[in-house]
C-alpha cells in the first residue's frame, strides 16, 4: 500500500549505557553479543557513531533478538535510542566544550523537566559521570581522595503512568548503590515540571536544564503522523498550536530559575510552529520582562560537525546566525535519523 512505498529504512542505534557497561570497546562488547546470538553476518557491519561517541550503528536488518525486552536492555548494558535523540543530553554536557563545568568546582545539579521514559535521562546521567570522572584526575588531592562534587538529575514526569515506566528504566540503567565510580544521583521527581518552583532551595544548584517536552511527534519516520502533509488542516493546526502553547510555557518556565545558565530545548516534531517559533518567542518574551533574564541561543559545540541547522525567517522570525546554532535532523533527506530538533540556550553573562 501507499505506506510501505513511504516506509523509510534506516540503521538502528543502540548506545552503549557507560554507567553499567565500563568495557573499554564498545564495538567488540557488540560484535561479540551478536556471535553469541550467532549473528556473525551483522558483527562485521557494526561501527561507532561519527557524532555521538558510545553510540553504536548496526545494518537496518539487525535484529530479531534486538528489541526492548531483550536480556541486554533490561540488563541495562545498552539503549535502543535513536541517534538525534542523543544530540539533547549530549549538548546540554558538552555544548560549550569538554570540560567547562568542570572548571567551576561548585555543585552543579541538572533538571531534565519531561522525563518518561528516560532514554535522555540515563544519557544525561552517563554523560555527567564521565565529565566529573575526567576531573578526578586533575582534582586528586595527594591523599588520593577526590575533592570533586557530585551531581544531582532531578527527572520530573506528571503522568503517572509514565513515571512508572520512568522508574523502571532508571533501575535497569543506573546503578542504585553509589560507589566510588558513582558521582551522580538521579531522583525521580513525580510531578508536573510547570508546578516546580524555581525559588525551591532544593533547586538552588541547578544549572542546567533538559526540556524535551510533549510534541506531535511528527519527526518519527515511521510513524503515521509523518505523512500529515498539511498541518494547516484545522484539527492538526489545532493540536499542534495548543502543543506550541505549552511548550513556550515550560521554555520560559526553566529560563525562570534563577542559577540555571544553560538549557537544551528539544522535539521530534518537523514543525517549525514547536521548533524555532518557541525559541523565538521565549527569547523575545524573556528580554522583555523585567526580571532581568537574557537568553542566547549557542551552537553547541560538541555538534560543530553536523550540518543540518534551523529554518531561519518563517513563523519563527529568527537571524541566519540564530537559525544556525541550531540543530535539525531529516531522516527525509539522508540523515539516517528520524525527524529532531535541538536548541542550546545559554544565559547572557
Ligand atoms: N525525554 C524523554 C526520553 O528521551 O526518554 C521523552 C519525553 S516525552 C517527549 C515527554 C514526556 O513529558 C511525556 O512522558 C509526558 O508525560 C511528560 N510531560 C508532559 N508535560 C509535562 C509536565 N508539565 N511536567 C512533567 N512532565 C511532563
Amino acid at each position: 500500500g501507499e505506506g510501505a512505498e513511504k516506509c523509510i529504512i534506516f540503521p538502528r542505534y543502540i548506545r552503549v549505557n557507560t554507567l553499567r557497561e565500563k568495557k573499554l570497546d564498545a564495538v567488540d562488547t557488540l560484535r561479540t553479543m551478536f556471535r553469541k546470538q550467532s549473528e556473525d553476518s551483522v558483527a562485521p557491519f557494526i561501527y561507532a557513531d561519527a557524532h555521538v561517541p558510545n553510540l553504536l550503528v548496526l545494518p537496518p536488518t539487525a535484529s530479531s533478538w534486538l528489541h526492548h525486552d531483550c536480556e541486554y536492555v533490561k540488563n541495562g548494558m545498552i539503549v535502543l535510542q535513536d541517534k538525534s535523540s542523543c544530540f539533547a543530553a549530549l549538548a546540554l554536557v558538552h555544548g560549550l566544550g569538554e570540560g567547562t563545568i568542570d572548571d567551576k568546582k561548585v555543585r552543579f545539579d541538572y533538571v531534565d523537566a519531561c522525563a518518561a521514559p528516560g532514554n535522555k535521562t540515563s544519557h544525561l546521567a552517563a554523560l555527567i559521570q564521565s565529565s566529573i570522572g575526567n576531573i578526578n584526575q586533575s582534582t586528586k588531592k595527594k591523599d588520593g581522595k577526590m575533592t570533586e562534587p557530585n551531581s544531582t538529575v532531578y527527572a520530573f514526569e506528571r503522568s503517572s503512568s509514565r513515571f512508572n515506566i520512568l522508574q523502571e528504566r532508571l533501575k535497569q540503567l543506573i546503578p542504585s548503590l553509589p560507589d566510588d565510580c558513582t558521582k551522580v544521583a538521579v531522583v525521580p521527581v513525580h510531578a508536573d515540571f510547570l508546578n516546580a518552583d524555581p525559588l525551591d532551595p532544593k533547586f538552588g544548584d541547578v544549572r542546567a536544564i533538559l526540556l524535551d517536552p510533549s510534541c506531535s511527534g511528527s519527526g518519527i519516520v515511521n510513524s503515521p503522523d509523518r505523512w500529515m502533509e498539511d498541518v494547516h488542516d484545522n484539527k492538526d493546526a489545532k493540536r499542534i498550536q495548543s502543543l506550541s502553547n505549552f511548550q513556550l510555557v515550560a521554555l520560559k518556565h526553566a529560563m525562570s530559575f534563577p542559577n540555571v545558565d544553560r538549557i537544551v530545548y528539544s522535539t521530534c516534531s518537523v514543525h517549525d510552529e514547536e521548533n524555532e517559533a518557541v525559541v523565538a518567542k521565549a527569547l523575545s518574551e524573556v528580554e522583555k520582562s523585567e526580571d532581568g533574564n537574557d537568553w542566547e541561543l549557542m551552537a553547541p559545540v560538541c555538534l560543530e560537525q553536523w550540518p543540518r541547522r534551523g529554518r531561519e525567517g518563517g513563523i519563527g522570525g529568527l537571524t541566519k546566525s540564530q537559525a544556525d546554532c541550531l540543530i535539525r535532523c531529516d531522516g527525509l533527506d539522508g540523515d539516517e535519523t528520524n525527524g529532531f530538533f535541538v536548541s542550546f540556550m545559554v544565559r547572557k553573562k
